[in-house]
């Protein structure tokens, strides 16, 4: 398995100096690179693993594949791109989506500018000299005037923190960093831990190879099936014919998805029709399914309809209803866990080779030297896979020592909660840079289409700064204090706080729980920034290099 907190170790040097580093070379930080090259800036990106893709880099594990379709998750910026790029299924597996990564990497030859096997361990503000000193594990450091992290929303993963790991004699994996050769379960003892959009995918593909598996689930989640197939020509073909026409489309949209969202509420129609309205979503499959009603995720009447449909779904797929009762999530409105979308996920319990055990009462308390130990029994396995998730949004930057003026520490100013104006920067940091930050649409969203609005959005902005010799920018305290609280008011208009969700922070043992993503919507935060940039970067302070803060232009 590769460890992905360990750099090879390397002699340290003097700062390296640059216009920019960016951290992390998945979608993110590579059009990163590509635009800050097209302003003529020097940029380096600085990546702990050994290739690009980032997300598709690291999760490889067996079923995974997008649940945006693959003619919308992907980059729109270059129309050339997107018409030659050709997807073979309607959503791409990862070696699929990795080997478009790569595409994109040598097609803008990005690679010159990458740093691979390095990984950041600390960025500190130079107030005097307005740079910022950046440091690797291995001791390099690199001093750029900005510093633009683009280290992922789920790319800290978890193992819990459960006794015993050490002495298990069996082979252990997680989803978040499988070996890359990949792993044979035929004819082993398999226990999934988990039961999340990765559990979901992997389990379906695991089950057709291990002798036997054990899903260990402590909560059900609602998934819709994917109706994945081979790309239909017809439906590429209406995608390229006017491709940047829908993609703008798909920029205005709630998720940064183009589909069609029925605006009726699902309460204003009959019982034979939301049945009628349901079942076509189902048979359409996917995250669309959330498109139904318009009022799905602001108003528990509706939502509790379209659970009602997905269980009934579950009960008529699992033979065994004892089994079909424990796949029935029952303890969130649907939609506001992130939905999960699979391929042959519910019928999977009706093989012979599969058992669920429902660890919701009785916790997995010990993993042994020949299994897992709950509360209840004991499991003798040869093989536990972690599927348990992410540190997600604040877990990969607050793992980076990050000291911003007067030496403050990020990790410090985000103990109650990520702070941040726009999902962008955090005041008190200046020239730091967020791509998705928490506060920002990011998770909720295409992000893909999330990423290039960051991207393009900060371009602009360093550009405008060039032109008008100012050299820093920061959020101000009163634009971020704002931001901070509009996003908790958007958040609690809708049912989305009542989950216990990795959105929260609830998954992460003694993390604050606070909504981190912004529920406004892709398209107004677009409208929210491109207003800002037009108002001169309202909120934000723009200074020249040497100008003191106290002179600073607002
Ligand atoms: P990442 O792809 O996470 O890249 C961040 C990079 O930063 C990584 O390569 C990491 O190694 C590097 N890094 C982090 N910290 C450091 C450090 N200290 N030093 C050096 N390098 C560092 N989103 C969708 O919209 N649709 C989907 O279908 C979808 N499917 C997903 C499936 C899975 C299994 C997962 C985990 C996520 C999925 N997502 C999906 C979300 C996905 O993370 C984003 O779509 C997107 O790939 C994020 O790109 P990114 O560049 O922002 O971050
Ligand atoms: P996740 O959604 O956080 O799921 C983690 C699972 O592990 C949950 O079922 C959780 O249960 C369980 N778990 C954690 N600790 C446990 C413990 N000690 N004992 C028992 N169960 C435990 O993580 P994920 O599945 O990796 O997905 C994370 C996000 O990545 C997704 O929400 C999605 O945004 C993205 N993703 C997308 C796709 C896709 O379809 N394209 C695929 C994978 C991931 P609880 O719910 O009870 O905490």
């Amino acid at each position: 398995m590769s460890d992905p907190h360990e750099t090879p170790a390397a002699q340290a040097g003097p700062p390296e100096t640059l216009d920019a580093v960016i951290v992390g070379a998945g979608f993110a930080g590579l059009y990163m690179l590509h635009r800050l090259r097209g302003l003529g800036l020097s940029a380096r990106i600085l990546e702990a693993a050994d290739g690009v893709g980032g997300t598709w880099y690291w999760n490889r594990y067996p079923g995974a594949r997008c649940d945006v379709e693959s003619m919308q998750y992907s980059f729109s910026f270059d129309e050339a791109l997107q018409q030659e790029w050709k997807w073979s299924e309607r959503f791409a597996a990862q070696p699929e989506i990795l080997a478009y990564a790569n595409h994109v990497a040598d097609r803008y030859d990005l690679r010159r500018d990458i740093r691979f096997n390095t990984r950041v361990a600390a960025a500190h503000y130079d107030e005097a000299a307005g740079r910022w000193l950046v440091r690797t594990e291995r001791g390099e450091a690199i001093s750029a005037r900005f510093c633009i992290m683009a280290t992922g929303c789920l790319s800290a993963a978890r193992v819990p923190d459960i006794p015993g790991l050490e002495t298990f004699r069996g082979t252990w994996y997680h989803t978040g960093f499988w070996p890359h050769e990949g792993v044979d379960f035929t004819g082993r003892r398999v226990a999934v831990i988990g039961t999340g959009s990765s559990a979901i995918q992997a389990i379906p593909v695991i089950a057709e190879q291990a002798a036997e598996l054990l899903v260990f689930q402590r909560t059900p989640n609602f998934s819709i099936p994917s109706r994945n197939a081979p790309m239909d020509a017809e439906y590429e073909r209406w995608w390229k014919s006017d491709y940047a026409a829908h993609r703008q489309k798909a920029r205005q949209m709630r998720t940064g998805i183009l589909y069609n969202i029925d605006q009726r509420s699902a309460m204003e129609v009959t019982e034979e029709e939301r049945q009628r309205v349901y079942e076509e979503r189902w048979a359409a499959g996917g995250t669309a399914f959330m498109g139904a009603f318009v009022d799905l995720l602001t108003n528990q009447a509706s939502n509790d309809t379209a659970a009602e449909f997905v269980r009934a779904r579950i009960r008529a797929t699992v033979k065994d209803p004892a089994t079909a009762e424990i796949l029935s999530p029952r303890n969130h409105p649907i939609g506001t866990k992130r939905i999960c979308v699979d391929s042959h996920y519910y019928e999977t319990f009706n093989r012979d080779n599969v058992r669920l055990i429902d660890v919701s009462r009785a916790p997995i308390e010990a993993i042994t030297e020949t299994g897992l130990r709950t509360r209840e029994a004991a499991y003798e396995v040869d093989s536990i896979v972690f599927a348990t998730g992410f540190d997600a949004m604040t877990g990969t930057l607050l793992k980076i020592d990050i000291r911003g003026r007067g030496g403050e520490s990020l990790a410090a100013k985000w103990a109650a909660g990520p702070r941040t104006y726009l999902g962008l920067m955090s005041a008190g940091f200046p020239n730091l840079f967020m791509i998705t930050g928490p506060g920002s649409p990011s998770v909720l969203s295409n992000m893909i289409v999330s990423i290039e609005q960051h991207v393009d959005w900060l371009t602009g902005c360093l550009a405008h700064m060039r032109a008008r010799g100012l050299a820093r920018i920061e959020a101000t305290r009163e634009a971020e204090d704002r931001w901070v609280d509009h996003v908790n008011e958007v958040a609690h208009r809708t049912l989305y706080p009542q989950a216990n969700s990795w959105y929260m922070g609830a998954n992460v043992p003694g993390k604050p729980r606070v909504f981190m993503p912004y529920v406004g919507g892709v398209g107004t935060y677009r409208q929210i920034c491109d207003e800002v940039a037009a108002k001169g970067y309202e909120g934000f302070r723009l200074a020249p290099a040497e100008a003191p803060a106290s002179v600073a232009a607002e």
